[in-house]
């Protein structure tokens, strides 16, 4: 594994505030001193993930995921370890270095990192040959469709000549291999050798990924040739997965987040267009359909989807699929009506951003989009067409994942089909049922990884209470750090105990919520979870912390003693026993009740060692006992 030095990743840390990270991708809200959000990690409807800015840790209560800045990156990105950490420091402008190398892992990453090169540097050297003199033919394409020159800048725009060797010239003098050119899909290889380059005499767009690198093109004629497509993509890569990439997300991301909402149309020059005349919170698809994988990559930034398709018949069908993908993956989807024969591109330059906006305003739900075309194609008159309709609409309401909106939705479209909405009803749980039975659609590669079933380390509550007073007090961790012998005398008694002593030998600077947080990371999962799903762990240390440890440890003493007299007891209560032994176990048990009593007074036992998270009780405060005596529970 390649490895980042820990000072980097402190230097980071300390450079990054983890609730302007997770608000740059989910709706954060303040909730005293600490911050709410709806988790992204599970599904629910009220806000159980927690921020604690000072700790710059997070934790969902419902789901027990929880960590820092980079862990958070990591998951919700589903990034590596250090592409995370790199993520941050780009962030807060800090450079990263590694250290040791795993081969495979860092051929791999060479092998893209040296395809992001070829890649950036063919954009860029395609981009220069635009505005040379032979290119003036691809500069009056783009004038004809109302670009200039800082469009083209930009995006990057550039231009692949016709005669192939002046980039077979300049791809010669460059450091990459016959194989990497091949690999990244600008060159093909001939079948009897040989290879040729791929966008001969094209407007060449780039494809960017949503950190901005070039990792693919898409190349359009700018000579009617009905023997090639008028426009083609870059085959699938290492860096480009079609059903991955959405187009122009990495300027779209901000403006979509402050929108509420997400523009996908279908065309790269759609996209531009939108993008140029200010309307930023626009996306495209690349030549396909949605799917699953553009539909999760979107849930992160958008709450609700407006598909912005040509009125054609393979621009229904594409709205309809998109409809399906999105409502599955929970994202509501209404659609901007565009006019017969107009594309996005073609409307926003005839009339203007403000009527595109309008557009956008005026889309109109699913479901009446597709009963107005109905209408307009008088398909409900006939009974029989009717009720196939009925059922086909059916099938798209069994999609809609919440069942609040699913159900708004069956009186709505019962209401315009003039059916019953029990009937319906029905008929999209048939239909829900039916789509159960199917495989679900997704790309190989594409299913989110299944969570890892954790083993939770069994962890007695009070040992827990003294874990998190031994990372958030630097007082109680000093002073517990005396009581070893104590703990290990418990650790035969009490689970969790070797968690505590870890916490105490590592000594994690408790004033420093990096040190805290980068002691977490290094634990497994099963005992970093014992440590979060403890209440006590998200609560600020009383004030005195030593007196609330010193109280633990007496409690946590009692238990013990409590725990060998039950051991003692059952000893004792097997038969056959000899004399001696016997008087032996008698003695213990007599010294132990002592010791019991001596401690005892000042506790009361419950079930869940929680000390009412207020300071604790001074040692000694509770001089008389409840007359019962003291409760002991097993
Ligand atoms: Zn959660």
């Amino acid at each position: 594994m390649p490895q980042i030095s820990q000072e980097t990743k402190e230097q980071i840390l300390a450079a990054t505030d983890i609730v302007d990270v997770i608000g740059s991708y989910i709706e954060v809200k303040r909730a005293g001193p600490s911050y709410k959000a709806l988790c992204p990690f599970h599904n629910e409807k009220s806000p159980s993930f927690n921020i604690n800015p000072q700790r710059q840790f997070y934790h969902c209560f419902g789901c027990k995921k929880s960590g820092d800045a980079i862990t958070f990156v990591r998951e919700y990105e589903n990034l590596t370890f250090i592409d995370a950490v790199k993520k941050l420091a780009a962030r807060a402008g800090i450079t990263v270095t590694e250290e040791a190398f795993d081969p495979k892992e860092d051929k791999a990453r060479r092998q893209r990192g040296r395809q992001l090169d070829l890649h950036r540097e063919t954009s860029e050297f395609l981009h220069k040959l635009l505005f040379t003199r032979e290119a003036t033919h691809a500069r009056d394409y783009l004038k004809s469709r109302g670009f200039g020159k800082e469009m083209a800048e930009r995006w990057q725009i550039g231009w692949m000549p016709d005669d192939p060797d002046v980039f077979l010239k300049w791809a010669r003098g460059k450091d990459y291999k016959r194989g990497e050119w091949i690999d990244s899909g600008i060159f093909v290889a001939k079948e009897r050798g040989g290879i040729y380059v791929r966008f001969l005499g094209r407007l060449m767009i780039p494809i960017r990924n949503e950190h901005g690198d070039v990792i693919a093109f898409t190349a359009r004629q700018l000579r009617e040739d009905p023997k090639s497509g008028k426009y083609i993509n870059s085959p699938e890569t290492i860096l480009f997965k079609k059903s991955n990439v959405l187009f122009a997300l990495e300027r779209a991301r901000k403006a979509i987040l402050n929108e509420n909402a997400v523009v996908i149309c279908e065309g790269q020059l759609d996209v531009i267009s939108c993008h140029e005349q200010g309307i930023e919170h626009v996306v495209g698809t690349q030549g396909t359909a949605i799917t699953p994988s553009h539909a999760r990559l979107l849930r992160r930034y958008a709450k609700n989807a407006i598909v912005c398709f040509d009125a054609d018949k393979a621009g229904i069908l594409a709205t309809e699929k998109a409809f399906r993908v999105l409502s599955e993956e929970g994202i509501p989807v209404r659609v901007a009506r565009m006019p017969a024969g107009e594309d996005p591109d073609s409307f926003v330059r005839k009339n203007g951003a403000d009527a595109f906006r309008e557009l956008q305003a005026n889309a109109v739900n699913f479901f009446d989009f597709k009963i107005d075309r109905a209408n307009a194609e008088n398909l409900l008159s006939d009974l029989q067409q009717r009720s196939a309709f009925t059922r086909e609409c059916a099938s798209f309401l069994a999609a809609i994942q919440d069942t609040v909106s699913r159900e708004d939705m069956i009186n709505h479209v019962a209401t315009r089909l003039r059916t019953g909405a029990p009937e319906l009803r029905d008929a999209v749980l048939r239909a829900a049922r039916g789509a159960k039975n199917k495989p679900p659609e997704r790309v190989r590669g594409d299913a989110p990884p299944e969570p890892e079933k954790v083993e939770v380390l069994e962890i007695e509550p009070v040992v827990a209470y003294l874990c998190s007073l031994a990372l958030h007090s630097a007082a109680a961790q000093e002073w517990l750090g005396e009581q070893f012998e104590t703990l290990h005398e418990a650790a035969d008694h009490l689970p969790g105990i070797p968690l505590l002593e870890l916490i105490l030998s590592a000594r994690p600077d408790a004033t420093s919520h990096v040190a805290v947080n980068s002691f977490l990371a290094g634990l497994s999962d099963g005992q970093r979870l014992a440590l979060t799903s403890d209440p006590t762990f998200h609560d600020d240390p009383p004030e005195n912390a030593v007196a609330a440890a010193e109280t633990a440890i007496g409690e946590l003493s009692a238990k013990v003693l409590h725990r060998r007299d039950q051991d003692i007891k059952a000893r004792m209560a097997q038969p056959n026993l000899p004399p001696e032994e016997m008087i032996r176990l008698l003695h213990e048990t007599k010294r132990i009740a002592e010791l019991l009593k001596g401690i005892g007074q000042r506790f009361v036992f419950t079930d869940r060692f929680a000390p009412s998270r207020k300071p604790a009780p001074k040692p000694f405060q509770r001089r008389n006992p409840p007359s019962s005596g003291p409760e002991i529970s097993p």
